[in-house]
């Protein structure tokens, strides 16, 4: 079977016309880098001073990226998805909040979600930013091995028990779940919780699934620990792969602080890390579980690719691919019609808090070469070809 994303009439038949308009104009925008450059400065101010900007936000990339402020207000998107055999993982974006309040919010509001993906079919994973559940200093100093104090311990001690809560949730409801990656400041500690999640729950299949950032230099020799590590521990590794999306943010860190970026050089080192551990995570496939959370046609093709080589079957629920709600549609849709294991990352939460993830998808939609030219070329074929020239 020959992998082709290039079917415009299913990679858009969940667009009506004027849907498919309004995205064609919304690329048009946050294509245009002078526009999103201001644009992102004035959203910043607008959270900084508190000026409201719900108005300009929520019917345009909003409504683009988001499934709503809320679990229930994402249902008409998940069920549209459903129709074309897409699945939806609902994500609660809510970054960088740091007040015990807020922290204990995020705990119970994520947790709902997980028991929302127990009782729908159609969300085959739940997920969640771990660093949302503790106080990024914490985070920060048990990643680099620093002595805490005894509120600072007892944090610690909190946040383990929060991300244990929610991995046992989803264990006793048959749900695989998704530990996210953010910073490389943060991540050694939350890959040591969740490889203690996936001893404790993963003895059957997997179920807790960690992320792996193939931009950074060291994640593949941590792959192969990894699956080594599951093989002498007895039990199954889940392996959710992005390339990583903070970049500029940790080679900005790495310079600052005067060690070596932990980032590859090039795009050319980030892509080939990331297709190796493709191939090594199938090499491996009686104990990996892969989760290929990519917008690269390559990456996407690789995986199909080499499940078919393996004589696999492409709903075989040890491999998914994934795409965020309101990106590369023409992968997701095209993946879906070859019957593969397709879910879209449907991020929800109030406008306000999921400020920060719009400000990302905006400027990763103009930095990433190609990204909104392919989108754009992607609409208007599939516009011509509705008008019938
Ligand atoms: C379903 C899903 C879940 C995600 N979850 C996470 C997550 O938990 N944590 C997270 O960090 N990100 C996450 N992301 C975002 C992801 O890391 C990427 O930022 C985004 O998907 C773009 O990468 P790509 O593989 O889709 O496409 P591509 O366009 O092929 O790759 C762009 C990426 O390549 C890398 N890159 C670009 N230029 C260079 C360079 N000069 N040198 C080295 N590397 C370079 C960067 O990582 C950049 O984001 C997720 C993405 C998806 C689709």
């Amino acid at each position: 079977m020959e992998i082709s994303f290039q079917n415009t009439e299913i990679a858009f038949k969940i667009k009506s016309d004027k849907a498919l308009l309004k995205a064609y104009l919304l690329f048009r925008l946050i294509g245009n880098n002078r526009l999103v450059g201001i644009g992102s400065g004035l959203t910043h101010w607008a959270l900084r001073v508190g000026f409201p900007v719900n108005w300009a936000v929520k019917p345009t990339i909003y409504s683009h990226f988001v499934g709503g402020e809320t679990i229930d207000s994402c249902k008409p998107a998940v069920r549209a998805l459903e129709k074309f055999g897409v699945k939806a993982i609902l994500d609660y974006s809510v970054e960088g909040k740091e007040n015990p309040e807020d922290i204990q919010h995020a705990f119970e509001e994520t947790l709902r979600s997980v028991r929302n993906s127990g009782e729908d079919p159609n969300i085959p994973f739940a997920v969640f930013k771990p660093t949302a559940f503790t106080l990024s200093s914490v985070l920060e100093k048990v990643s680099a091995g620093e002595v805490l104090s005894p509120e600072e311990q007892e944090e610690k001690e909190n946040f383990y028990s929060r991300i244990d809560t929610l991995c046992r949730t989803a264990w006793e409801l048959g749900k695989p779940i998704l530990i996210d990656a953010e910073d490389f400041c943060y991540q050694a500690h939350i890959d040591e919780v969740t490889e203690s999640m996936m001893q404790k729950y993963n003895t059957k299949e997997a179920v807790v699934f960690n992320t792996f950032q193939m931009y950074r230099t060291d994640r593949l020799s941590f792959l192969s620990e990894s699956i080594s590590k599951a093989r002498a521990g007895g039990y199954f590794l889940g392996a959710k792969f992005v390339r990583g999306a903070y970049m500029e943010r940790e080679r900005e860190r790495a310079r600052r602080l005067a060690y070596p970026s932990p980032i590859h050089s090039d795009k050319a080192g980030t892509d080939k890390a990331y297709n190796d551990a493709l191939r090594l995570s199938m090499e491996n496939i009686d104990v990996v579980s892969i989760f290929n959370g990519t917008h690269n046609e390559e990456s996407s093709r690789l995986l199909a690719e080499l499940m078919i080589a393996k004589g696999m079957a492409p709903n075989d629920p040890r491999c998914w691919f994934s795409q965020l709600y309101g990106m590369s549609d023409h992968i997701s849709f095209n993946l879906a019609h070859y019957g593969f294991n397709v879910a879209k990352y449907l991020p929800y939460g109030p406008v306000k808090h999921v400020l920060p993830y719009l400000i990302r998808r905006t400027e990763e939609n103009t930095s990433v070469a190609g990204q909104t030219g392919r989108e754009l070329s992607l609409i208007l074929q599939e516009r011509q070809r509705r008008r019938g020239s």
